[in-house]
């Protein structure tokens, strides 16, 4: 099946520290943007002319900006506490995976042109030219880091690797050398309202099919409104889940949930959309103008709340991001949160008698939890510290009639990526996927060998897409990943 090695998994997560294979993952870079990707978004067509000036002008720009980027670049001590928790660098052994080493590609271009010593010493002080080669390491490095924040927790001076990533993207994209993914979809999400591309009547239609399968089902008339005025809760979900598995599972069981509760909701066919991957090239400009489609169809709409279904790095942007880019929210309801997780709302409503579940509909189920990265390390749930790590168990447990953790250092605020995160879910780039995803599954084998796990629960639509499509690389069945309110969906007692 793939025209590169599989790693081999060891039986001990988190601990094997591979062979340093040089220059390995080299030849892996993603496509680059074409110009019909690049000029809706304001970047130019194609590298410019005289790029390094502008890479460079663009890099003096988001120093002033941001505080914390010059901060990450100037305090790193080359201690090496980063050097063997990044996903990439313990799936392929390529030293330039190494945070650190990742970190010292953007930073020694910073010392040679923004700091006195770089200027004066060059190379004697880790400061070099930008030049070619230097760029075309970036675009291959930089887009095999998925911004997961792993390496910032054991760093002793909390670098974010992942925000230096994100710079790297930003100044790529002002000069014409933005990733054809991130782009792509972002485009498409200021053209048609979501990822995929999926226009309004044919999102209505399967929604409509997703209430005739659910009536068919169940004999309940569950509904899955579109564009509805007036009514509760504006769900913003990621577009996967209105036709992919296991995603869709997930839809249905936020509706069951709505339905059971009486409370009424709508999806918006303008704002279809939870992903934000602004977060992934870097560019606060387009984190706004995506952000600020839920504004305005949350406002015509007239909803009192809104609330976003299971997307990690959406999540992350609404919990930590939402208010600042497109808030004030005055207009809303201001008994609830702005914004809720889907899974606060369920979890809620179990805990004060308002819907009922069922474990035996689960049973021969023994579930475990990834925590997906953008919830575990780049936002919180519910009002306790903590609540991204224990709500998502809670509600498993509520679901099924077992659940075990896997290993305690690939779990909660230490949880691998999937591999696939921060704009890297494309086919383009698999064998970074693969070999990206090791360390999460073999933490995830040794509970399936050691405490008969059946199924991997997941809170986030690219961790759901990416183990679909790697797992069965290290023979394990794609259905064994499920979605948390797929989970909800089986369990719950409606009437
Ligand atoms: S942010 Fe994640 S992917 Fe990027 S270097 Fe750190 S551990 Fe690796
Ligand atoms: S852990 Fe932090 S200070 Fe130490 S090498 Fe890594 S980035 Fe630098």
């Amino acid at each position: 099946m793939a025209k590169f090695e599989v790693p081999v998994l060891s039986e001990e997560p988190a601990r094997d520290i591979p062979e340093i294979q040089a220059g390995v993952m080299a030849h892996s870079r993603p496509f680059l943007a074409k110009p019909e990707h690049n000029k809706p978004l304001g970047f130019p067509d194609a590298l410019v002319d005289h790029w390094q000036e502008k890479a460079l002008g663009r890099m003096g720009s988001l120093l002033k900006r941001f505080r914390s980027l010059r901060v990450f670049l100037d305090s790193c001590v080359k201690c090496g506490a980063c050097t063997d928790k990044c996903h990439y660098f313990l799936g392929t052994g390529d030293p330039k995976n190494m945070p650190v080493a990742r970190q010292d590609l953007l930073r020694s271009v910073y010392r040679r042109y923004f700091t006195l010593p770089g200027k004066s010493f060059g190379p004697f002080v880790g400061a070099n030219d930008l030049t070619q080669e230097t760029l075309e390491e970036w675009y291959t490095y930089f887009h095999q880091c998925s911004q997961c924040r792993r390496c910032s927790v054991f760093c002793p001076y909390g670098i974010d690797t992942a925000e230096i990533s994100m710079a790297a993207r930003d100044i790529m994209d002002h000069i014409g050398y933005g990733q054809k993914y991130c782009n792509e979809i972002i485009t498409k999400v200021h053209k048609i309202g979501n990822n995929l591309g999926l226009p309004g009547p044919a999102l209505a239609d399967t929604l409509m099919g997703l209430e005739e399968d659910v009536h068919q089902e169940t004999g309940h008339d569950v509904k899955f409104p579109l564009d509805v005025e007036g009514v509760d809760v504006l769900l913003i979900t990621p577009s996967a889940d209105f036709f992919a598995e296991p995603h869709v599972d997930g839809l249905v069981g936020y509706a069951k949930v709505f339905h059971q509760a009486g409370v009424s909701w709508t999806v918006s066919s303008y704002a279809s959309e939870a992903a934000n991957f602004g977060l992934f090239i870097g560019s606060y400009e387009q984190m706004y103008k995506v952000a600020n489609r839920i504004r305005k169809a949350a406002y015509d709409l007239k909803v009192k709340r809104i609330i976003f279904g299971e997307c990690g790095h959406a999540w992350r942007v609404a919990y930590s991001f939402l208010n600042t880019l497109a808030g004030p929210w005055d207009f809303l309801d201001k008994d609830y949160p702005v914004p809720q997780h889907i899974i606060e709302f369920t979890t809620d409503l179990i805990q004060r008698g308002g819907i009922k579940l069922d474990r035996s509909a689960n049973e021969n189920m023994v579930v475990t939890l990834h925590d997906s990265c953008n919830v575990a390390r780049g936002a919180r749930m519910g009002a306790v510290p903590g609540g991204q790590f224990t709500l998502p168990r809670d509600l498993i447990k509520a679901c099924v009639p077992q659940y075990v953790d896997m290993h305690p250092d690939t779990i909660n605020e230490k949880t691998f990526c999937c591999g696939g995160g921060g704009g890297l879910l494309t086919d383009d780039l698999m064998e970074l996927r693969v070999k990206g995803a090791k360390p999460r599954v073999e933490a995830l084998k040794q509970v399936m060998t050691q405490a008969g796990v059946t199924h991997l629960a997941s809170l986030c639509a690219i961790c759901k897409s990416q183990f679909t499509k790697i797992l069965p690389y290290y023979d394990i069945e794609m259905d064994a990943v499920v979605s948390v309110h797929g989970l909800v969906s089986k369990a719950i007692l409606l009437g």
